[in-house]
């Protein structure tokens, strides 16, 4: 494996030292990548200040560079892919996609307007309503989905006008390290800084001085704790936090139609996405033939090394989350879950994990009450659908839900009352950029994408003109 390097001021910079990144198909480290110091991140923090002047004030600039990302991104996106999936885990055709999905994110945020609003226009003043951006941006992000969700800050932040920071997970660094790479001929330094280490070095990000704006993809956990330090310097916030998703299935529906969409709703990318189902509601007449169908498809579904091509299921990326799943499932058997398919750890190397489908669950095992983050799906019955409702908002998280039905607007109607950011119908994890995505409750604060999601790396300027 080549050596990474962060991205500082439109150079690369070696780390002070560097720590290991292992490969979750083998449970062993395959690469380094650096450590940033503090003085290192003091010397980015003062790059993106000083490119912000230039940056902010050439909008036609900034809107053809997010082209020239698009395109730097597709033109290296099979060689970037195998190094997300070697430190990710997940399908190469995945890791692949994850960059030209980031060329979808970069030219579509390109073409967003930031519009001037006229509120008044008469004999005593024109008042117009400017978005302007905010300064340096700091971005800190998860290992599930490293690219998407950096490129989810970076291009609205760049296209607003902002500078930005940015720091991928410990567990999954080389990817990002790689897209700055990627990027740094393509803006101009300072514009685009990428730094990697540990979790203190998201701490320093949120305490900096100079970030006037944070934004985070993680747990809820440690979204509280960046709320916390962003306090008392009134930082501007956006929190992308964890889920415990609920899916609803209606007695109108066939399981056997239904089944491979709710499947794939729950297991892509092995369970590790914030808005996965995480918690399935079926009618209690239909509950047995949704046991079978979910159960086949999590038995014949194939698991492996991400650079196998067969490979649809890649294993778990690091072993915290190996031992949480495993510790999660576990505890549901031992209180009497029924195991469909699945139900522990595979043998042998690496953090692989059975698809696990769980019968006869119900609320008070932690795997229903908390996000569990894995291919292991609690999968529950109820009797009548206003209690379904209630026990699917009976939760702190909101990321999103899911209604399945023969009946698309009763399914709508019932959608409208789960308390969280996106409600599907007959889908899930259908994620567009021109629609705003974020959480209710405790899985966010704010949103991204859409032009809700640019507009949270602007402050509002009223510009009153005197006549
Ligand atoms: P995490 O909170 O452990 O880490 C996320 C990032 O925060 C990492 O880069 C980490 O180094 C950094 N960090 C850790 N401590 C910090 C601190 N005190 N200050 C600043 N930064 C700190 O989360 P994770 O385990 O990497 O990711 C999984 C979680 O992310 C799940 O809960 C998942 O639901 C959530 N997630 C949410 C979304 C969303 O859009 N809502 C998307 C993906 C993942």
């Amino acid at each position: 494996m080549r050596d990474s390097s962060m991205t500082i001021d439109g150079k690369a910079v070696a780390g002070s030292g560097s720590f290991s990144v292992i490969n979750p198909a083998t449970g062993k480290p395959f690469a380094e990548a650096p450590e940033c110091t503090r003085e290192q991140l003091d010397d980015a923090m003062s790059a993106a200040a000083a490119a912000f002047g230039p940056w902010r004030r050439d909008e036609a600039a900034r809107r053809k560079a997010l082209g020239d990302c698009a395109a730097a991104l597709r033109e290296r996106a099979p060689e970037l892919g195998r190094i997300l999936t070697l430190e990710q885990g997940k399908p190469l055709e995945k890791g692949i996609g994850e960059f030209f999905g980031a060329g979808v994110w970069f030219d579509y945020t390109a073409s967003l307007e930031l519009p001037v609003e006229v509120v008044q226009d008469d004999e005593e003043a024109r008042v117009e309503v400017h978005r302007r951006p905010l300064g340096v941006v700091g971005a800190i992000t998860p290992w599930n989905f490293p690219i998407i969700l950096g490129v989810w800050k970076i291009a609205p932040a760049l296209l607003a006008g902002n500078t930005i920071v940015i720091k991928p997970s410990p567990f999954t660094p080389l990817a990002t390290l790689a897209l700055g790479e990627t990027l740094r001929d393509v803006l101009p330094p300072g514009v685009l800084n990428v730094v990697s280490g540990g979790d203190d070095l998201g701490a320093w990000i949120t305490q900096h001085p100079a970030v006037r704006k944070i934004s985070f993809t993680g747990s809820t956990a440690t979204g509280k704790r960046v709320a916390a330090a962003a306090a008392p310097d009134l930082k501007r916030l956006t929190l992308e936090l964890g889920g415990n998703d609920a899916a609803i299935v209606l007695p109108d529906v066939d399981p056997a139609e239904i089944a491979e969409k709710v499947f794939w709703g729950a297991f892509e990318n092995t369970g590790q996405v914030c808005s996965a189902i995480k918690r399935v509601f079926v009618h209690e007449d239909r509950y047995d033939a949704m046991l079978a169908e979910l159960g086949r498809r999590a038995s014949e579904v194939v698991v492996g090394d991400g650079l196998d091509a067969s490979t649809q299921l890649g294993p778990l990326n690091n072993a915290p989350q190996f031992e949480r799943v495993s510790e999660l499932v576990a505890e549901a058997v031992q209180g009497g879950a029924r195991v469909v398919t699945g139900g522990g750890p595979r043998k042998g190397d690496g953090y692989f994990f059975e698809p696990t489908i769980l019968g006869d669950v119900a609320e008070g095992l932690r795997i229903v009450d908390e996000e569990q983050f894995g291919p292991a799906l609690p999968v529950l019955t109820y009797r009548d659908v206003d209690e379904a409702v209630e026990r699917a908002n009976d939760t702190m998280y909101g990321l999103s839900g899911s209604v399945w039905s023969g009946d698309v607007r009763r399914a709508a109607e019932i959608a409208s009352h789960l308390e969280c950011g996106t409600a599907w119908v007959n889908q899930h994890l259908q994620i567009v950029p021109h629609a705003p995505f974020g959480g209710a409750k405790w899985s966010g604060l704010g949103v991204e994408n859409g032009h809700w999601g640019l507009y949270g790396f602007t402050e509002t300027q009223t510009l009153n003109i005197a006549k």
